[in-house]
């Protein structure tokens, strides 16, 4: 039996990993769930998986799931706070860590998990573009293990050949094409994007997902965000990666070698197909995906992408060529600005305008301990909100014109 903790497990990822888990009780123990501030959606999870910790990160939260599953789920300890996904991240009865919390707010418990040497299943992207070579550092120092949960890294994961860490040309890989749907707004009238709304932002093609992440997708900061997830995962410089646009999303990405082989990843755009890779690696167990029909696909189109309908993308790649606190500080600002238009405080178009301009007001420093990037983090964020009012003082004169 594996002891696996789930880090955001009410979420799109927590939930999808629990359904490939249900069908493997005899497999996994599960040791802790964790949610943010949705106390029902944990206690219904608590009743069905009786975890031995659930953990809220809000307290009043914990105090109220404490009270709602105290005869339900008599042997579950409740914990609370950052200092409680910490402990259930690294305890020494959690073989694998889900690290799915979205945001920032999974950097430490993330970070702890790979201090503490488990298997980290990650898919809380953010995490690893702030700690970078930190975060790598802390999975090689501690024999850690570490499996890409998101379904371009998984698939470029399947695709690369043992020994990538010592550098892709020394193992044959010329580079690696990084696919991506191109989100909601791909065709879109390019004038029409300042108007759009958190629902039709939301509303992704190809793939059900958290409202950030959607987001993400539709100004492809998601995209951006990959491929400095990328770059740190497989060790890969910036022009050893390309991105490519593939509406379809069945192709989830692909490896070039130097005799001209491209191997790709297919499948039906379901998130359990990666996670059940990543918990069965590496062996390989069903994920109760339907296979996927070719002759009802028909065909596979692939496009350039469009860098001056998304900025975003060249946020980041020139985020992960500044490197040191730059990556963090782009993220903390997306995060900021998702959130106020996802609250419809500014407008789609500004989510990029936000970030670039906290980009050149916050300098540039090092991130080699949690401490600086936390601190860079902070004052991202802190300048973002002042970038968020100024945007909502020239949209209400605007409107006022
Ligand atoms: P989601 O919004 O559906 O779920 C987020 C989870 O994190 C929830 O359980 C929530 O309670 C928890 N959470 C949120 N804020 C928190 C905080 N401050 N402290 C502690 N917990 C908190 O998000 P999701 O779509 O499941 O995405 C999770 C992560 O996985 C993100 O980093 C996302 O980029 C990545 N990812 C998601 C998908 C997908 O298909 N959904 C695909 C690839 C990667
Ligand atoms: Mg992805």
């Amino acid at each position: 039996m594996r002891g696996i903790t789930i880090l955001g497990a009410t979420g799109s990822i927590g939930l999808s990993t629990l359904n490939v888990l249900a069908q493997y009780i005899d497999r996994y123990r599960i040791v802790a769930l964790t949610a943010n501030h949705q106390v029902e959606r944990l206690a219904e999870l608590c009743e069905k998986f009786q975890p031995q910790f659930a953990v809220m990160a809000d307290a009043d939260a914990a105090t109220r799931l404490a009270v709602r599953i105290k005869t339900s789920c008599a042997d579950t300890c409740v914990l609370s706070g950052e200092e409680g996904l910490i402990s259930v991240a690294e305890h020494a009865s959690v073989d694998d860590v889900m690290a799915a919390i979205v945001g920032a707010a999974g950097l430490a418990p993330t970070l702890a998990a790979a201090n503490a040497g488990k298997r980290v299943l990650l898919a809380n992207k953010e995490a690893l573009v702030m700690s970078g070579q930190l975060f790598m550092d802390a999975i090689r120092y501690n024999n850690a293990e570490l499996l890409p949960i998101d379904s371009e890294h998984n698939a470029i994961f399947q695709c690369l050949p043992t020994g990538y860490l010592q550098g892709l040309s020394a193992v044959g890989v010329k580079r690696i094409l990084l696919t991506g749907s191109g989100g909601p707004f791909r065709t879109a009238d390019i004038n029409s994007l300042a108007r759009v709304t958190p629902e039709q932002a939301c509303a992704h093609p190809n793939w059900d997902m958290g409202r950030k992440i959607s987001v993400d997708s539709a100004t492809m900061m998601n995209k951006g965000l990959e491929f400095i997830e990328a770059c740190w995962l497989f060790n890969a410089r910036p022009d050893e990666i390309e991105i490519v646009i593939h509406p379809q999303s069945i192709i989830h990405s692909m490896v070039e070698y130097v005799d001209g082989s491209i191997l790709a990843q297919l499948g039906q755009p379901d998130m359990r197909t990666p996670i059940a890779h990543a918990l069965a690696w590496p062996q390989r167990m069903s994920s109760g995906v339907q296979s996927l029909d070719l002759f009802a696909i028909g065909r596979l189109d692939f496009e350039r992408p469009d860098f001056a309908r998304f900025p975003c993308l060249q946020l980041a790649s020139d985020a992960i060529r500044q490197g040191g606190t730059a990556a963090v500080t782009m993220n903390a600002a997306n995060e900021i600005a998702v959130e106020h238009f996802l609250n419809e405080d500014i407008r789609f178009t500004d989510i990029p305008i936000i970030i670039e301009n906290v980009l050149c007001r916050n300098s540039v420093g090092c991130a080699d301990t949690l401490e600086k990037v936390v601190q860079a983090d902070a004052a991202a964020r802190e300048q973002a909100i002042i970038e968020v009012e100024k945007c909502m003082r020239t949209n209400k004169q605007q409107a006022g014109a």
